[in-house]
């Protein structure tokens, strides 16, 4: 093959943000010969550590110039996480080729509009309200009542921007943390549990499913995901499948693609309550690089490359830790030799993601034996 023919059929993926996911992703798919790219400002950004298949454009993520380069030089470009600014998925689109659509983008930019979406598509979601002033956020108190959840509309994630109200006197404190910005307010949700389904749609609309992941968060960060998540019978499956089918056909999406729902008991049985979805690959998905076929994040490059789909199918039962603020002491693993440590190369800091482990067995109850011992080790 003469050297322009093989650089025509190299494919390669730029992607906006060079984090833990993107990193995940140039390392999903380095034994499919894809070359990456990722646009970063951090010139020490933890997606080139994945050595080989991964360079990087160190540029700001509204740099003009950056992202025209980024989408002329790249097959396809994607994104990482949701706050890319509109305009720059707007300006790749206009130079090359753009997936997931920056429509799924924007609105999940917007709880407001996310939620308006849920509803045109009726998927169930919390009570909720727009809140824009103090005299609004009381009104929305006296429908929702206590307790609730005020969040702020844009610029949220892993519980920022978010205010638990217990006593609608403490409106105005709430209104002041929150800085007086545009924002919903959630019912508090008294709920079974959580739940998130992944789904990857690829450019002929042909869907993958992955099995349900049950979800433990806490102080808004999510800590521990279990898959496939256990008690799921075919309504409750249903439920998250059709919800996931909705919007990624409501989008004409192509990618991989999460929602997270809490899981209630309703009058008519177990119901899901969608909260929000992410246009992208997720947390609650990591466990798919072991314990699934193909991973969430080689799905996602081969939808966006247009390349037929892997299956989803789960390989025994998976439990995923996160790991935050701090590494495990040094040789606390050793007791652990079934556990899959991956270490995303950032500096520790309190409340930062810096790797995650995933646990994974051939049966539920071997699972939970490796999780308990886990805990003991670990804490
Ligand atoms: P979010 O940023 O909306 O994903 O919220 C982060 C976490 O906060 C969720 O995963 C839940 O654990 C909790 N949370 C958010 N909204 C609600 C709600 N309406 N009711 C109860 N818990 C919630």
């Amino acid at each position: 093959m003469s050297d322009t023919n093989s650089a025509q059929q190299t494919k390669s993926v730029g992607i906006i943000g060079g984090g833990q996911l993107a990193q995940m992703l140039a390392q999903s798919v380095k034994h499919l010969n894809i070359q990456c790219t990722v646009l970063d400002p951090n010139p020490n950004c933890c997606a080139t550590n994945t050595r080989g298949n991964c360079q990087q454009i160190t540029a700001n993520y509204d740099d003009q110039k950056a992202l025209i380069k980024l989408a002329q030089s790249s097959t396809v470009v994607t994104y990482e996480f949701e706050n890319v600014p509109g305009q720059g998925a707007t300006l790749i689109e206009k130079h090359g080729s753009i997936h997931p659509s920056p429509k799924a983008l924007s609105i999940s930019q917007d709880r407001l509009s996310e939620r308006a979406m849920f509803a045109d598509l009726n998927i169930p979601t919390p009570p909720y309200a727009p809140v824009e002033n103090l005299d609004q956020l009381r009104a929305a108190l006296s429908t929702i009542g206590t307790p609730a959840i005020l969040k702020s509309r844009t610029l949220g994630y892993d519980g920022k921007g978010q205010v638990l109200i217990n006593d609608p006197s403490k409106a105005p404190q709430a209104w002041d943390t929150l800085g007086h910005v545009p924002a919903i307010l959630d019912g508090f949700i008294e709920f079974t549990r959580e739940l998130s389904i992944i789904a990857t749609r690829s450019t002929q609309g042909h869907i993958e499913y992955y099995p349900l992941s049950e979800n433990i968060h806490r102080g808004g960060i999510l800590r521990l995901s279990k898959a496939p998540a256990t008690n799921i019978d075919d309504n409750l499956a249903n439920q998250a499948k059709t919800a996931a089918k909705n919007i990624l056909e409501h989008f004409n999406y192509v990618g991989t693609l999460a929602v997270e729902f809490f899981q209630i008991q309703s009058d008519q049985g177990p119901l899901l309550l969608a909260n929000e979805i992410a246009p992208r690959v997720h947390n609650t998905g990591h466990w798919t690089i072991e314990g699934a076929k193909t991973s969430q994040f080689e799905n996602h490059m081969r939808a966006v490359l247009g390349m037929e789909l892997g299956s989803p199918e789960p390989i025994g039962y998976s439990a995923m830790i996160n790991l935050i603020g701090d590494e495990p002491r040094p040789g606390s693993m050793d007791a652990m030799p079934k556990a899959h440590i991956h270490l995303y190369g950032k500096e520790p800091r309190p409340g930062r993601k810096i790797g995650h482990i995933t646990l994974n067995a051939p049966t539920q109850n071997e699972l939970n034996a490796l999780l308990e011992r886990f805990t003991r080790i670990i804490g």
